[in-house]
């Protein structure tokens, strides 16, 4: 299979008018290479704290009016076990980058939701090496973390206070150690070039990754960017399509903020290049409170009823199965 270049992945994502031919053609490669099973993660987001102010995200530090919640460890190893007599077969932790959760504290969580024979992937940002090492001991297997933008200038400008180089340094770590890679990017932000859409693919190609996702920008009112136009979901939607293309065996999921933009955002994404889905199964109030911006879907509903209506959402649309 002929891999699209730079000059086509440009002309991929600039042609709206012929996106639906894009989707068809991401569709059938998905549906070659990791078949038509879509992969269910139960998703714990286990604290909303975070020590860093992104610009685009609505539970940065300086976020004042967010109720913060951090999870004990024991609700947290409780919602893992729910999640697995729920049938889920990977729990994925995600949290801002809360320090109060040191090797220590988070492997004794990862060692004990290990025994309930799950694969886990952590998602809770940038650690030292020996942090990493720490939780692979512990048995996490898989760490997801975006890069959102290979942009430097945009990274530095919109991340405050952080370094690209540092956080490109944790996916090379994160991959040393042997963890399975997932990271993903941001589209839409406010200063990002389309060529700098088909930088950050090449540069997910080039890694690669494992795992990759793909969020359309959703400005949050609590943030600086509230005044700022949001991404669109058909430039998210085709920047995933060309994902497909390059890097046709990985796990793509179909992100929540597509759904947050349009009701039918997942079941699109689906039909364009993507195979996984990450129900929420935190209960609650929970639930609500990890805002990463606004027009989350689901947010009142139990996690037993959103992980039978997701399938059966799935089932009916397009005839597939979760797994
Ligand atoms: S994007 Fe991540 S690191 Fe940045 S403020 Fe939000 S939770 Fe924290």
């Amino acid at each position: 299979m002929l891999l699209p270049d730079k000059a086509e992945i440009l002309h991929l994502l600039a042609d709206e008018e012929n996106q639906d031919k894009l989707f068809a053609r991401a569709d059938k490669v998905r549906q070659q290479f990791v078949g038509d099973n879509v992969l269910l993660r139960g998703l714990i987001e286990f604290s909303n704290i975070c020590r860093n102010n992104c610009c685009y995200c609505g539970i940065r530090k300086d976020n004042k009016r967010l109720k913060r919640y951090r999870m004990t460890p024991e609700q947290i190893v409780e919602t893992a076990k729910r999640a697995v007599d729920m049938g889920f077969q990977t729990v994925v932790l995600q949290s801002g980058e809360d320090m109060w959760f040191n090797a220590q504290r988070l492997s004794a969580i990862i060692s004990e939701i290990k025994k309930l024979n799950v694969v886990v992937t952590l998602s809770i940002g940038e650690r030292s090496f020996a942090e990493y090492k720490a939780f692979r001991e512990a048995g996490a297997d898989r760490y997801l973390l975006r890069i959102e933008t290979t942009d430097k200038d945009l990274y530095h400008r919109l991340d405050p206070g952080m370094s690209w180089q540092q956080r490109y340094e944790c996916l090379l770590m994160i991959k040393e150690l042997g963890y399975e890679v997932g990271s993903g990017m941001m589209v839409g932000l406010p200063g990002q070039s389309l060529e700098s859409v088909a930088d950050d693919l090449l540069f997910l190609k080039d890694l690669p990754v494992d795992m990759a996702g793909i969020g359309p920008f959703i400005p949050h009112p609590e943030t600086p960017l509230a005044q700022e136009k949001g991404g669109t979901l058909s430039l998210a939607l085709r920047t995933m399509a060309v994902m497909r293309l390059l890097l046709p065996k990985i796990n793509i999921p179909a992100t929540t903020a597509m759904e947050a933009l349009d009701p039918q955002g997942r079941l699109l994404a689906l039909q364009a290049g993507a195979n996984v889905v990450m129900p929420n199964v935190n209960e609650g109030e929970f639930r609500r409170l990890y805002e990463l911006y606004p027009g989350k879907p689901c947010l009142n509903e139990t996690p037993t009823h959103c992980r039978s209506c997701i399938g059966l959402k799935i089932k009916a649309a397009l005839g597939r199965n979760c797994v």
